[in-house]
């Protein structure tokens, strides 16, 4: 059975097997924590987008991770925060749960996330990680991976984070 990690810190520097990438539906880069992977990645990575054809909302896709220490990028484009009645929920909680779905398909163990749509696309956060919590709890024992990191950027995302995770 696999187990779910808060940590702070970038998630560009992890040694995992897949770091997932809170993309844009165009898959060819933009600003936050996107931008960070394809600085860090280098151009080979932005050149692989490129074959993929965007990725729909709630989607995910998988590329290379090229100069990263993770070996694997998971393409995942969360909702825009528009009130909550737009099916921002289950749209987000598909983005957790297909990038389970196909790192576990890759025969992947390891996996990082961020905290998706929390940034520019405006969901609030703690909504945020009761949805992620959900949905990975859910899904993870039907996969063969052994270990999720969530990965809060900034201390106070990290204290709110471990507080909400501790409520079970
Ligand atoms: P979105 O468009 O899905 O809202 P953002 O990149 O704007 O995506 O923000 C998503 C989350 O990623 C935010 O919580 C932001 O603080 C965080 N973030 C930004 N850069 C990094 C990084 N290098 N490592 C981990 N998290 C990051």
């Amino acid at each position: 059975m696999g187990t779910i990690q808060i940590i702070q810190g970038d998630i560009t520097s992890l040694r995992v097997d897949a770091i997932v990438n809170a993309a844009n539906s165009s898959l060819l880069g933009g600003g936050g924590v996107d931008g960070a992977i394809h600085r860090a990645a280098g151009p080979e990575l932005l050149a692989e987008c490129r074959t993929l054809g965007g990725c729909k909302t709630g989607d995910a896709k998988l590329t290379r991770g090229y100069r990263l220490p993770a070996k694997f990028v998971i393409h995942t484009v969360g909702p825009v925060y528009s009130g909550g009645n737009r099916g921002e929920a289950e749209l987000l909680a598909s983005c957790y749960r297909k990038s389970l779905l196909l790192a576990s398909k890759q025969g992947l163990s390891s996996i990082a996330f961020p905290c998706i749509s929390t940034g520019v696309y405006g969901y609030p956060f703690d909504a945020a990680c009761r949805v992620a919590l959900a949905a990975l709890r859910e899904t993870l024992p039907q996969t063969g991976l052994r270990e999720v990191f969530l990965v809060c950027f900034g201390p106070s995302d990290f204290g709110a984070y471990r507080k909400i995770f501790a409520e079970g």
